[in-house]
């Protein structure tokens, strides 16, 4: 593989979200809904994160569904109420980004944009996100080897970004009826050990169930990953989308404090 993406000078890189930094000392904790209905769901959502301490909320306005009838995300009217609660609570904003329109259209209104699983193989995106200076999420492809994800970032660094996040979000195996993916905790320590980029784990979509979460979030902390991606909301089983892998405000709490304790502990 490419020098580029190698960690041959042994220096991380971390990548700045604001005064925020995803790969530094301390992991980074993204939370937030699937997607949203409207702006009084995602503001009552948001009002109960930032009292947990979560700076980097997640809030689909595009969503990439299985199934064209289900709800698509609010799209443009999407994209106007996260701009108007990232004012409000001065928050930073992770959205999935899935054209290259939308990319042009909204780029400079979000903090870090996503590429979904489902786009992870979309070298022309990646290659205009290449040419953004801003922070990106590449979330492994739902089958995914490790070279083709790290290729698909070798298309964003080529561009002269290098502000690139991996995000491992499972990846599927036969069993699909009890878990929607797994986990493949085994990315943490392979990105860290050859590779300058962060890492970040998303137990939401990894397992797809609510109930293991928690222990998911635990465990990639536990194994070296940079920080979590996690679905939560004030009523999870309102969720619009991904309900059933939705966690409440108090399981979020309880990892954002063990979170905190193992930061305590190491100093
Ligand atoms: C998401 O984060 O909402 C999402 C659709 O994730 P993935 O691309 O990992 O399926
Ligand atoms: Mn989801």
């Amino acid at each position: 593989m490419e020098d580029l993406l190698y960690n041959s000078s042994n220096v991380k890189r971390v990548v700045s979200v604001g005064n925020i930094e995803i790969g530094g000392n301390k992991k980074v904790i993204i939370s937030g809904s699937c997607t949203f209905g409207s702006y009084e769901e995602i503001k009552s959502i948001v009002t109960e994160l930032k009292k947990c301490g979560i700076e980097i909320i997640r809030g689909g306005a595009f969503k990439s569904r299985t199934n064209p009838n289900s709800f698509q995300g609010l799209r443009d009217e999407g994209m106007k109420i996260l701009k108007r609660i990232k004012k409000e609570f001065s928050i930073k904003i992770i959205v999935e980004i899935m054209t290259i329109d939308h990319l042009k259209k909204y780029a400079d209104d979000i903090d870090i944009i996503q590429i979904g699983s489902r786009n992870m193989y979309n070298y022309d995106l990646l290659e205009k996100v290449g040419r953004l200076d801003k922070p990106v999420l590449l979330k492994r492809g739902l089958s995914a080897t490790y070279k083709e994800w790290l290729m698909s970032a070798e298309y964003i660094l080529k561009g002269g970004n290098n502000n690139i996040i991996l995000c491992e979000r499972g990846i599927r195996t036969s069993s699909q009826e009890e878990i929607r993916n797994v986990l493949d905790i085994q990315a943490i320590p392979y990105i860290k050990n050859n590779f300058r980029f962060p890492i970040i784990i998303d137990p939401s979509h990894a397992s797809g169930k609510a109930y293991m979460v928690e222990s998911m979030s635990k465990a990639a902390l536990i194994a070296g990953a940079d920080g979590l991606i996690i679905e939560s909301h004030i009523k999870p089983e309102s969720s619009l989308c991904d309900a059933e892998q939705t966690i409440n405000i108090s399981t979020l709490k309880n990892i954002v404090d063990f979170n905190e304790r193992m930061i305590n502990n190491k100093n």
